[in-house]
């Protein structure tokens, strides 16, 4: 009888920090302090430190992160904001929510991040068209690999947008010596539990080393007050990081470290079985894995349901992330197909991944050992 692998695992990691937890919450539910309690400004300074940026801002998910940034910037319609197609969809829900456009764009094949080549004809074809202003870009780092951020942020700057990363998959990687957080004018971090560093519940935060974006988001995310309280200074939401939350946070901290260099193992245990042989996640010079997720690429949609079917009968958990592009969800497929005269260009690769990728389990608690015996359990089958 062989144990049970799961996709991911959010409760191992309680064990070892328990009692810290049970009396973190006590103190908050001692306090009576659920809104902006000091738990909130002390994960705020841990999170800025970790990355080494200058601010850090809680806010009440990833998508909130996202929606508060760009807010800041003052998107709306007549906007085009540049996404990729393979991706969640709070990427580009967030645009059009505002009442800009998400404008598409594929991804590369090896590294499932935005594709610069594709990026630059789709700004130009925005521009050619005239219709809409190109005003962001919102780069992902798919899985927890850092998309291509020296490219991204040349383009912005050149091209005078707004760089947004977001993060939500990645919180941990790296590129060039420096963490997420420092790539791009912000970056939006989730704490949904199953990211790198999860909450028990919604969370978000976004990073910065400008001040006045800062000064913006904590003033968006509370209303849109100004410097008293009552005062309201712009259209803002209800956007806060609860303190319970940044409490969970706080404690979970200590750990992430650890945990990430258990996911680095976990990942180089897996490319050494799998490289070569199935399609990996293939990283730039310079880049740091977090590994919020292990997906591969198999070579069609029957050898994918035939490796999912192998890995369930072992009790090994897998997902498809995602089974569908962006560009074909029917809340999204008449946006982009009005967002350039015409029609869009096609965006093959990432339409093609949605029929061959299968995300494996990947989490700290799991061992090397597991990871080689998933990595058989794949190769059988294929
Ligand atoms: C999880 C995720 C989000 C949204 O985060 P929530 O905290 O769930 O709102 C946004 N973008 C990407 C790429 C994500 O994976």
């Amino acid at each position: 009888m062989t144990t049970p692998i799961a996709l991911f695992d959010v409760k191992a990691q309680q064990a070892l920090i328990r009692p810290e937890l049970d009396r973190r919450i006590a103190a908050v539910l001692d306090s009576g302090r659920f809104i902006n309690g000091p738990e909130v400004a002390e994960i705020e300074e841990r999170l800025a430190v970790f990355a080494g940026c200058a601010h850090a801002v809680g806010v009440s998910s990833g998508t909130d992160a996202l929606q508060i940034a760009m807010m800041a910037e003052g998107i709306g319609p007549g906007d085009a904001v540049f996404l990729p197609a393979f991706t969640y969809t709070a990427t580009a829900e967030v645009p059009l929510v505002l009442g800009a456009t998400p404008v598409f764009v594929d991804v590369e094949e090896e590294s499932f991040n935005i594709a610069i080549a594709d990026l630059e004809a789709r700004i130009a074809a925005v521009r050619k068209d005239g219709r809409l202003r190109p005003r962001a870009v919102v780069g992902v780092d798919l899985f927890g690999l850092p998309a291509d951020w020296p490219a991204i942020e040349a383009i912005c700057a050149r091209e005078g947008m707004f760089a947004l990363d977001d993060a939500a998959q990645a919180f941990g990687a790296a590129l060039d010596g420096k963490r997420l957080g420092r790539w791009g004018d912000a970056a939006a971090l989730s704490f949904y539990p199953t990211k790198t560093l999860g909450a028990y519940g919604d969370g978000g935060a976004l990073l910065t080393d400008d001040a006045a974006r800062a000064e913006l988001y904590r003033s968006l995310r509370t209303h849109g007050e100004g410097r008293t309280r009552y005062e309201v200074e712009r259209t803002g939401m209800n956007g806060r990081l609860d303190t319970i939350q940044a409490t969970i946070l706080c404690a979970k901290m200590g750990l992430f470290e650890g945990e990430l260099a258990q996911r680095r193992r976990i990942g180089a245990a897996y490319d050494a079985a799998l490289a070569g042989r199935v399609g990996v996640q293939v990283a730039q010079p310079g880049a740091e894995n977090a590994y919020g997720l292990y997906t591969i690429r198999l070579p069609d949609a029957a050898a994918r349901a035939r490796v999912q079917q192998a890995l369930a009968a072992e009790g090994i958990g897998s997902g498809i992330y995602y089974p569908k592009p962006l560009h074909h969800q029917p809340a999204y497929a008449a946006h982009h197909a009005g967002a350039i005269a015409g029609g869009p260009a096609p965006l093959p690769v990432s339409e093609s991944l949605c029929h061959r990728v299968l995300s494996l389990p990947m989490h700290p608690y799991m061992s090397e050992a597991d990871a080689r015996r998933v990595a058989g359990v794949v190769l059988a089958a294929l």
